[in-house]
């Protein structure tokens, strides 16, 4: 079966090569034929030539065989005749599915001839609208017939602003089933990733308000676009009826892209902050992008797309320069981010080494750019929380930093006014103290006695006992100051008191000054005859001695009132005084320097 045919083939070949007509295209089991091998072409550089002009130019046998069996000839002007004879000897299948796997061409136009002249015209591309193609497909395509054992001339004529590719495939209904099943599936796979991690990212955007991500989603939707774009599935479900957006959608979203991509890597790897001169530059890349946006939609698409095309490169070095320079500044997110960007790469150039024919066409190669993207996106998401959770260690360590801090500022704050508040407190007791004392004497002072003596005599009614009060006068103490001086008068005020404290000390006494030369004696559970006892040996502690100031020798002397207030008297502290008074003045009244008492004063 195939050794016959070869032969026919080799014979068909003869007599194509007698008429001057190139080989012809055998269809035989094969459901799918890519006619690229067996096709000759005729540049018509202005693109005047008109479908008779052309069918001149195969039946002259002007048509020259592919440059290097490729059918890629980059961006050119005019228009591209290519010219294939078919013969169809398969017998099961009459319909073929001509297919342009190149969703970007402008115009195609297809004229098949039959033996009886008769000529059948299509049109395609994405100048017109989406719904002018035979299968509703990403890629342009026509409906063929091809009857059996007949031999069919195809003619196509391709006029584009894009890169002149043809790379024309026939198919069968079946294969083109097949093929379309796996390359929606590999799409629908791409696509879904991509939709699956726009989606988290936009949550997170949406929660953690974090610049990065909304780049990253800018970035990811940009790219996205890109590619659906180059698929020609921009064309197939966005904006089917505007072959203009689908002529400057490519420009367009790679320009979007590279701007997403440029302000994702200056946020991410903290560029204004790890390294200003490469900042900057990003900075005017993505001024350069924006002007190309602007661009894309005003220029024509032959004009752009290779200088775009050329900037993306740039692009793509520049921010491997940038991640490498921040890695090794030390900042470890961009690891991960390094990481991504080489899967990117890695795709992008597998499936150009695909292009050059270095690397052979399999599912992995042919859609590396996806299978890279992907990886790429993903990997980015993954450097994206690494990033957060680092940035959150961050601030809780700064925040515990500051709240130690805090809380030791707190400690020596309260430290400080405890120790304010003790400070205050004795200076309010030094007040206090100072307050119920005599400066001259610093014996207690009248005010004090008169609290103190109150209260001790509500504790000796509640105990049963006695409290005896003696009341003490010096003598004569006036001429005393006139005799000697005031000075002297004070020095022997604090003698007088002196003794009298050091007379009391083994008797639990109140002593205060009353006011003047006037002391005044409260002692707690004494009768009147052991206060007698206790008052005659102060006065005689007085005169025993007298007292020295000032070069001058005085003899001081005191006549002492008692009075005993018993459990069952009057507990009045003033009338108590009172009687005490009335015994000091029978003391007076008796030559002074003695004691008397108020029973012997009544
Ligand atoms: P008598 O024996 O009757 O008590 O005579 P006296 O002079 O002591 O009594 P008088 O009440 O006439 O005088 C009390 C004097 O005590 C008057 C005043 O100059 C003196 N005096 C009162 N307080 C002080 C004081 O703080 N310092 C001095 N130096 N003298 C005082
Ligand atoms: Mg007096
Ligand atoms: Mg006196």
């Amino acid at each position: 079966m195939v050794l016959a045919r070869i032969l026919l083939a080799c014979i068909l070949a003869l007599v194509g090569a007698t008429a001057k007509a190139a080989p012809v295209l055998v269809l035989g089991d094969d459901g799918t034929v890519p006619l690229t091998p067996r096709l000759s072409y005729r540049h018509d550089s202005e693109g005047v030539d008109r479908p008779e002009d052309a069918w001149r130019h195969v039946d002259a046998g002007d048509f020259a065989p592919l440059p290097d069996g490729s059918a890629a000839f980059g961006f050119q002007r005019g228009a591209f005749w290519f010219h294939v004879p078919i013969v169809n000897r398969n017998p099961d299948e009459q319909r073929w599915l001509l297919v342009q796997q190149y969703a970007l061409s402008d115009h195609i136009d297809v004229y098949a001839r039959y033996r009886d002249g008769r000529v059948v015209h299509q049109a395609g591309g994405d100048a017109l609208p989406f719904a002018a193609r035979s299968v509703r497909y990403r890629h342009p395509n026509f409906m063929l017939n091809l009857p059996v054992g007949e031999q069919v001339d195809v003619l196509v004529r391709v006029k584009s602003q894009s890169s002149m590719q043809v790379p024309l495939v026939l198919y069968t209904r079946t294969a083109f089933t097949e093929l379309s099943r796996d390359a929606q599936f590999a799409i629908g796979l791409y696509y879904g990733i991509l939709l699956a991690l726009f989606f988290y990212n936009l949550v997170l955007w949406l929660t953690l308000r974090d610049a990065s991500y909304f780049w990253y989603l800018f970035h990811i939707t940009a790219f996205g676009m890109v590619l659906f774009c180059l698929n020609g599935l921009g064309f197939e479900y966005l904006w089917p009826t505007s072959p203009w957006l689908a002529d400057k959608s490519v420009p367009l979203s790679i320009s979007l892209a590279l701007i997403g991509m440029h302000q994702f890597s200056r946020v991410f790897l903290e560029l204004p902050q790890r390294w200003p001169p490469g900042n900057r530059v990003s900075l005017a890349a993505i001024l350069v992008f924006a002007a190309f946006a602007v661009a894309a939609t005003l220029m024509p698409y032959r004009t752009i797309t290779p200088i775009v095309s050329l900037a993306v490169l740039l692009s793509i070095i520049w921010i491997s320069i940038v991640a490498v320079v921040v890695l090794r500044r030390g900042y470890t997110p961009a690891r991960l981010f390094l990481l991504s960007w080489a899967m990117f790469l890695a795709g992008t150039g597998a499936f150009t080494l695909v292009a050059f024919g270095v690397l052979p066409k399999t599912f992995l190669t042919e859609y590396s750019v996806q299978i890279g993207s992907a990886l790429e996106v993903l990997l980015l998401s993954i450097a994206l929380s690494h990033r957060y959770a680092a940035l959150r260690n961050e601030n809780e360590r700064i925040v515990g930093e500051a709240n130690r801090r805090l809380e030791r500022k707190v400690a020596q704050r309260t430290q400080e006014v405890r120790s304010t508040l003790t400070q205050l407190e004795d200076a309010h007791r030094q007040l206090s103290e100072s307050s119920r004392r005599d400066g001259l004497t610093g014996l207690y002072n009248r005010t004090h006695f008169h609290d103190a003596f109150e209260t001790m005599l509500e504790d000796a009614s509640r105990e049963g006992s006695p409290v005896s009060v003696l009341m003490i006068d010096l003598d004569h103490f006036k001429s005393i100051n006139d005799e000697h001086g005031h000075l002297v008068g004070d020095d022997c005020l604090r003698a007088a008191a002196h003794r009298l404290g050091s007379g009391l000390r083994a008797h639990d006494a109140l002593l205060a000054r009353f006011g003047g030369e006037e002391f005044v004696v409260a002692l707690p559970g004494r009768n009147l005859q052991q206060a007698v006892s206790i008052a005659e040996t102060l006065r005689r502690s007085l005169v025993a001695e007298p007292c020295v100031s000032h070069g001058r020798t005085v003899r001081i002397s005191a006549s002492i009132g008692v009075h005993t207030v018993h459990p069952d008297g009057g507990r009045d502290a003033d009338s108590a005084l009172q009687v005490a008074d009335q015994a000091l003045y029978q003391a007076k009244d008796n030559g002074r320097d003695c004691v008397r008492t108020a029973l012997t004063a009544a």
